[in-house]
């Protein structure tokens, strides 16, 4: 028997008992005439003592023990003189009688200990070293929980799993594809899901009524902290229901997962606003809500004073940081220099503080009256001792996306965005269509499969860049946890939605056939919704980067750097594959 017991089990209550264990070596301590032995499992750590006037050839193969040897012992559970209440196993020890060493380890290339010595290149190559330390591996246990929860949710509302193919033929969701080439079809490739989208709809063509599937997604994009090529998707659909439905159920999943994984209780429906009101009032489409700070226009009181910036704008908005108007030369200026920032692109930042007796003192003060300017701070409703941030632009959408950016971060200056309070809310009525000035041509919003409003159907005709989308997406502490729509049934509307978005009708027949044919079939009213399965755990564990709740994850250059892919193929599997590589020039 290789043990009676994990090492996170034992009490003071096992006292005196006679167990085996099995593990790994964390450390060994010699202090004394004794040997401590940390033993790890995925359970906990357990101490281990030898004594060397008890045992002495015990305790020198004790000694013997390297960081991460796999070792069994047997001994009795003995309470501790000096317990470690960090660690829930710390009022016993074992006093060792018997030793195994089941197998012994290199020495590892990091501490695999919660504080580790190990940068994160090194971390990755080892993956299943990193995996042994806490940290990691309570990420996954956290991750396991969610699917468990997810599962007993929808079961109880009668989803049924289905698996769907993974070589298929592209999706349109408005990534590049990961192509797979096929060696019995020579010169023809798949493609990896984007997402089952068409599959699912498809399911509810079969009258399968409600879908669900935790499933990779692949995606080939740029890599961000929060985007890996392979993801995970807890996609969904559903027939015969309206965008209400829809949302009520998964709030309702929503909240489930709150109360069994963070015991948070919310009783609370999600608040509920338009994609429209979203930009206007925080110049996102994935507000962070747990702070205020909304946006204020200033167009109607900033204009017509004379200062030509202001004047030549097609947007002037500014936000109010309550309690920041003490910020030094030195923070306004670093304040500064961040929308400036390339990747924010903004020209400059006015901002005025409002003085302890309510006068507004600003950086453009020459232009402006100080009755114009309490104008504008009861358009804020500020207060004394606050500090309001303005931007404006040649472009409404631009502008707020900076002044967007800039709410974020006095959020996080002013510590608005504690980790452990979550702030859920569902952005709805996407546009349907968004207009590329680039391409001269509209992209679908979501994908070209999303139903318009109804009332604005007629406007397709007209002017399809005003019509809004049943379309609606989850929002939890400004990421954008889920997204999906109410789908087109019909199968006219879905090939005038082609045409809309530049395919001829050949084009639509041979890409998306399959799908209008079936839609002639029979197709119900349905709609659906998909979450990320990583971002949502990430947001439960608190953290930075979703490669964290991965057990395997790719770096920032799409790398597995453990296993080494991708990776050059053999010349034979090219010519099976009828593939030449072109040398990069
Ligand atoms: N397939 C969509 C996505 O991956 C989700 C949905 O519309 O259900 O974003």
């Amino acid at each position: 028997m290789y043990r009676t017991n994990t090492c996170g089990e034992l009490r003071q209550a096992d006292a005196g008992k006679t167990v085996t264990l099995a593990g790994w070596v964390q450390r060994t301590r010699r202090m004394g005439g004794m040997t401590f032995v940390d033993l790890r499992d995925r359970y906990g750590l357990t101490q281990l003592v030898f004594n060397n006037d008890t045992d002495a050839e015990l305790c020198e193969r004790a000694n013997r023990l390297g960081r991460e040897y796999v070792i069994r012992a047997t001994g009795i559970v003995a309470e501790r003189s000096n317990k470690n209440a960090h660690l829930p196993t710390g009022e016993i020890e074992i006093t060792v009688t018997a030793l195994d060493v089941l197998n012994v380890a290199a020495t590892p290339p990091f501490t695999i200990e919660d504080d580790t010595d190990g940068g994160d290149d090194l971390r990755m190559k080892y993956r299943y070293l990193d995996l042994r330390r806490n940290a990691v591996r309570s990420n996954l246990e956290l991750r396991h929980r969610m699917t468990i929860e997810v599962r007993r949710y929808l079961d109880g509302k009668g989803f049924m799993e289905v698996e769907t193919p993974v070589l298929i033929s592209s999706t349109p969701e408005g990534a590049r594809d990961f192509v797979v080439p096929s060696r019995m079809n020579p010169g023809q490739f798949y493609a990896l899901p984007q997402s089952p989208q068409t599959f699912k709809q498809l399911l509810m063509v079969s009258g399968f009524d409600r879908y669900f599937q935790i499933v990779k997604c692949f995606r080939d994009e740029d890599l961000r902290a929060d985007r890996q090529p392979e993801f995970t998707q807890i996609d969904c659909e559903m027939s015969f229901v309206e965008q209400d439905d829809v949302l009520t159920l998964f709030e309702g999943m929503a909240k489930h997962l709150f109360k069994s994984i963070r015991d948070i209780e919310i009783t609370e429906p999600f608040p509920r606003i338009t994609w429209a009101e979203a930009m206007k009032l925080y110049g996102s489409d994935k507000p962070d809500i747990r702070f205020g700070m909304q946006f204020v226009e200033l167009d109607s009181i900033l204009k017509g004073h004379g200062f030509a910036l202001f004047d030549e704008a097609a947007y002037i908005g500014g936000i109010c940081a309550a309690g920041a108007a003490g910020y030094t030369r030195k923070q306004m200026d670093e304040l500064t220099e961040y929308v400036k920032r390339p990747q924010i692109g903004a020209k400059g930042l006015v901002y005025a503080r409002v003085e302890a007796d309510g006068t507004v003192k600003s950086t453009v003060d020459k232009f402006y009256s100080q009755d114009i300017l309490q104008k504008m701070k009861a358009a804020f409703d500020a207060s004394p001792g606050d500090l309001i941030l303005i931007l404006s632009g040649p472009d409404v959408m631009k502008t707020r996306k900076q002044l967007s950016e800039l709410r974020l971060e006095m959020g996080t200056r002013l510590g608005l965005r504690d980790k452990n309070r979550f702030a859920c809310l569902w952005v709805i009525d996407f546009p349907l269509l968004e207009w590329s000035e680039e391409d001269g041509r509209f992209y679908a919003m979501h994908h070209p499969f999303t139903s318009p409003k109804p009332e604005h159907i007629p406007l397709l005709e007209t002017s399809p860049g005003s019509v809004s989308a049943n379309a609606y997406d989850m929002v939890i502490n400004g990421v954008e946890v889920g997204g999906g729509s109410i789908r087109i049934h019909d199968s006219a509307l879905q090939s005038r939605m082609f045409q809309l978005l530049g395919f001829t009708a050949e084009e639509a027949q041979s890409r998306f056939g399959f799908l209008t044919n079936a839609f002639t079939y029979g197709a119900p009213p349905h709609g659906g919704i998909a979450y990320g399965l990583d971002r949502w755990v990430s947001l439960f564990a608190g953290l930075d980067s979703i490669r964290d709740c991965i057990a395997f994850p790719k770096n920032t250059s799409g790398r597995d750097v453990m296993i080494d892919a991708p990776s050059e193929i053999d010349k034979s599997q090219l010519e099976e594959l009828r593939l030449i590589i072109k040398k990069s020039e």
